[in-house]
């Protein structure tokens, strides 16, 4: 198999996406030649593979050309978004998901791929063992009986599964790894897909010292949160193992969204006040990574605490929004003259 300076050449599917954008920028710093694939371009940087093509995954032709000469896979490309996404959005999210994970899987196999990494979620967990906000950190072995999310959490554990049979059947090295809600600047911020932490740092951005903001839910739902340089290294470590099989990625500091909000409003130096709307989709009531097994394998935890990781999402956000409003009132300006 071909390499670059005897490093494997790797593909990231998802490049130009939020985790996806950040593995790329990580691998090629190491030295390692990456082609990136997606439907778009980064948002809001450019693009940092040696190599970008876009491609759309659901088809198997494109899936075939985008793992052509490549060793290692990195497959994040996925329709995906935050609960109020999810939730609404469940036929396109199965239909979309499942057509690129089959086809790049085959794709892979045909063309030789030696490693191939699946990111998978936290909504592949039951939800019977989530409808406590005070719950029990989740463990790799508490999927089954399954009841995951629904739409989304399916097509993950769906796909967890035929990398567990392609390892199986064919000897593909599989990966799969189950991110708990990973954060951090270049992530989407507004639009509808965003996720709470992002949400939170845009709402706060735009209130001004003592406003109130829109909560979804009662607050008291909870959750963990993981900085996304740590997601990155996390699934490069692993990636050099023989590990295959399915491993939580993340933290275990649990808190509420209340919490995140009182963290964000610090951050921002404004007193913000909560209004809350519980007609909002909220997801399970709570939801906590069990990380032994992770630890172990790994040998290894993530070291960005959530109060630098937020600060660090919250001035990126802010700034974007800066240089938006100003851009909308240097364009209105010259509409006007
Ligand atoms: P993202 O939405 O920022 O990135 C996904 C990328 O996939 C997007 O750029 C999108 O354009 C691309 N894509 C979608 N359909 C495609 C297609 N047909 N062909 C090619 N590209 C396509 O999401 P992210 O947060 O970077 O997530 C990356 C992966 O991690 C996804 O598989 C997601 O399900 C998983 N994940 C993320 C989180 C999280 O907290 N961010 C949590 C659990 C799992």
């Amino acid at each position: 198999m071909s390499s670059v300076n005897g490093n494997p050449r790797v593909l990231v599917t998802g490049a130009g996406g939020f985790i996806g954008h950040h593995l790329t920028k990580h691998l090629v710093e190491k030295g390692i030649w990456v082609r990136g694939v997606d439907l778009n371009y980064p948002e809001y940087e450019p693009a940092a593979a040696h190599e970008f093509e876009i491609l759309d995954l659901r088809r198997w032709s494109d899936c075939l050309r985008a793992t052509r000469g490549i060793d290692h896979v990195f497959n994040l490309a996925a329709n995906m978004g935050g609960i109020g996404f999810i939730e609404s959005n469940k036929a396109v999210i199965m239909h979309d998901n499942v057509l690129i994970n089959i086809h790049m899987l085959e794709a892979a196999r045909l063309n030789g791929v030696s490693k191939y990494l699946y990111t998978s979620s936290a909504c592949v967990y039951p939800g019977y063992l989530q409808k406590d906000a005070d719950v029990t950190p989740l463990k790799e072995s508490d999927t089954y009986p399954a009841e995951p999310e629904d739409g989304y959490g399916w097509e993950k554990l769906f796909t967890e599964r035929q990398c567990r049979h392609y390892g199986e059947d064919y000897g593909l090295r599989t990966y799969v790894v189950r991110f708990h809600n990973i954060f951090g600047p270049l992530g989407t911020y507004d639009g509808g897909r965003e996720k709470s932490p992002a949400a939170i740092c845009r709402k706060v951005a735009l209130a001004a010292d003592g406003e109130e903001i829109e909560v979804w839910g009662d607050g008291k739902q909870t959750r963990s949160y993981c900085y996304v340089s740590d997601c990155v290294e996390g699934i490069c470590r692993l990636m050099e193992l023989d590990f295959h099989e399915p491993l939580n990625l993340g933290q275990d500091r649990m808190v509420t969204v209340n919490d995140l909000v009182d963290i964000v409003a610090n951050v921002a130096g404004k007193r913000i006040r909560k209004r809350y709307d519980t007609s909002k989709p909220q997801g399970v009531r709570g939801r906590n990574a069990d990380l032994t097994l992770m630890k172990k394998v790994l040998d290894w935890e993530p070291r960005v605490p959530l109060e630098r990781g937020l600060e660090m999402t919250y001035q990126w956000i802010e700034r974007q929004l800066r240089v938006a409003h100003s851009s909308r009132v240097l364009n209105g300006t010259r509409a006007v003259g």
